[in-house]
């Protein structure tokens, strides 16, 4: 068995940023990762930009100013402005060639068409030189950026609308076992609704994974290495939850090394989550999941969302992570590095009843998992403890 930093290590190591990549509108690019620099095809400003609402003057060193015309955000005139003049000016108008500051208003008072000024004037103040933030052709953002919503805002602002991202992976979810039902339908005795699917793809919403097609097999090898194999061939990454255990009716780890996948570990010394796999198959990354629900949820968040961010191009590809102090006593059972439902707030974590792998009654609450390494076998109230933050 390895240690969940080994796990961890080796999920990355095998998992390669794809070299696909796509041209797409901006407004559907948050999440995606830049594969090209972008060079921006204007200045911006685009022209001599006044940042007050005021009074552009032709000159600073005068005391009072004659009033000779205006200037809105918008316009595209292009008054004269001399010495000794003023010209009405709004945010975001053209300051007019040769003006030589903007005055707020506030800083000023009319008197008989007169601007009069008591303050001393600094050249070019409250006015934004043309290509200020950037100028055509520098790079507006570089290769490898995350696109979030100012990013968005910052390429529509140069005019741009399209670009080009590295493509996210598709995605198979595939759940095992006789026992699961379809939330909707009736249950029979011993079965049990099927929760992962809805689940895992949910979590792979919140970081913008969408391309994800569903598949459910029984516990049977024939079917399940049937289905394995079409899957490993038809998508970029393969999430199987259950199967993967030590039962006789665990037919997944039998079912992927028949199809000769490359194992790239099986078991890690972690509760929950300890019989994870992952391995790969040309260009197909795969992880079977513990079937119990927590020990699947906790899986994706520790490994799979790390492994598919590197496959996306995230450049960092790290959970959050942070310290919270302990709010709560806990005493480890075993020797395992334990993964522990928690809320954090202010600082503090209290650690959540009902951690057993086989609920998600405190995950469903939980803003936090509390990640306890293999050597600390003890947590006490005022502990401080490594948190790893939940979407
Ligand atoms: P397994 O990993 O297949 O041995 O399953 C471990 C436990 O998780 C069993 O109690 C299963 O019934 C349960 N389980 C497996 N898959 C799912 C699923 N997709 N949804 C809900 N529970 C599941
Ligand atoms: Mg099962």
């Amino acid at each position: 068995m390895i240690s969940v930093a080994q796990a961890l290590q080796l999920t990355l190591s095998h998992s390669k940023k794809t070299n696909k990549t796509i041209s797409i509108p901006i407004h559907k690019a948050l999440g995606f990762v830049l594969a090209k620099d972008i060079l921006s095809p204007i200045n911006m400003p685009p022209f001599r930009q006044s940042a007050m609402d005021g009074y552009a003057l032709g000159s600073i060193e005068e005391k009072s100013y004659t009033l000779t015309g205006e200037v809105q955000a918008g316009d595209d005139s292009d008054p004269v402005i001399s010495k000794g003049e003023a010209i009405r000016i709004f945010t975001g108008a053209p300051v007019p060639k040769g003006a030589k500051a903007v005055i707020m208003q506030e800083k000023v008072s009319i008197e008989n068409n007169q601007v009069v000024i008591e303050e001393t004037v600094l050249e070019n103040s409250n006015i934004r030189p043309a290509g200020e933030q950037i100028k055509k052709n520098e790079i507006a953002l570089s290769k490898g950026t995350i696109i979030a919503p100012a990013g968005i805002g910052y390429l529509a602002s140069l005019g741009i609308t399209e670009i080009e991202v590295y493509l996210k992976p598709s995605i198979a979810i595939v759940a095992t076992g006789n026992e699961l039902v379809a939330p909707g339908q009736s249950l029979q005795f011993g079965q049990i609704y099927e929760s992962n699917s809805v689940m895992l793809s949910a979590a792979l919403q919140t970081y913008g994974f969408t391309a994800v097609d569903f598949f459910k097999i029984e516990d049977q090898y024939e079917a399940t290495r049937t289905v394995l194999d079409k899957v490993i061939h038809q998508y970029d990454v393969v999430l199987i939850s259950g199967g993967i255990s030590v039962g006789d009716y665990d037919f997944v780890g039998k079912a992927l090394r028949d199809l000769k996948v490359e194992e790239i570990f099986y078991k890690v010394k972690q509760k929950p989550g300890k019989p994870l796999f992952f391995a790969k198959k040309e260009e197909t990354t795969i992880f079977a999941l513990p079937g119990n629900p927590a020990s699947s949820l906790s899986c994706f968040y520790i490994y799979v969302i790390p492994a598919l961010q590197k496959i996306s191009g995230h450049p960092h590809h790290d959970l959050k992570r942070g310290t919270a102090i302990s709010d709560s006593n806990y005493k480890k059972k075993g020797q395992r590095a334990e993964f522990l439902k928690a809320i954090v707030a202010d600082n503090k974590a209290t650690i959540l009843d009902g951690q057993a792998s086989s609920m998600l009654r405190s995950f469903a609450v939980a803003n936090a998992i509390v990640y306890l390494p293999e050597e600390i076998h003890e947590v006490k109230v005022g502990d401080t403890l490594q948190i790893i933050d939940l979407p």
